[in-house]
């Protein structure tokens, strides 16, 4: 597991330290720096995921959660062609008409 802290958006509530104090360590006003480089051995990931889930901001975020998104196997279809919404010719729109 690998987490980022954006500490753009910590509120320093404080639950990331008090979870996994041996990624997170909080400023005298209680704001959250990341201890380490962001990786998470599977051992410490369920402190680190309370943390990373009670965080109330959403400040901890998980990276490279998902494997890379297959090749596209089919051709992408031709767009078809835009209607004509022109309201020349509806009668609903002209009784708006003055
Ligand atoms: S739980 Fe979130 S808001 Fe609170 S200190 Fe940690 S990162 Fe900041």
């Amino acid at each position: 597991m690998r987490i980022r802290l954006d500490r753009t958006m910590c509120d320093g509530f404080g639950a990331c330290a008090k979870h996994a104090p041996e990624y997170f360590s909080l400023d005298d006003w209680g704001y959250a720096s990341l201890i380490g480089d962001g990786t998470v051995p599977e051992s410490d990931r369920p402190a680190v995921l309370r943390a990373l889930l009670d965080c109330p901001v959403h400040a901890i975020i998980e990276m490279g959660g998902h494997p890379p998104l297959p090749e596209r196997s089919h051709p992408v279809p031709h767009e078809a062609a835009e209607p004509d919404l022109s309201t020349a010719d509806s009668e609903a729109m002209s009784e708006f008409v003055r």
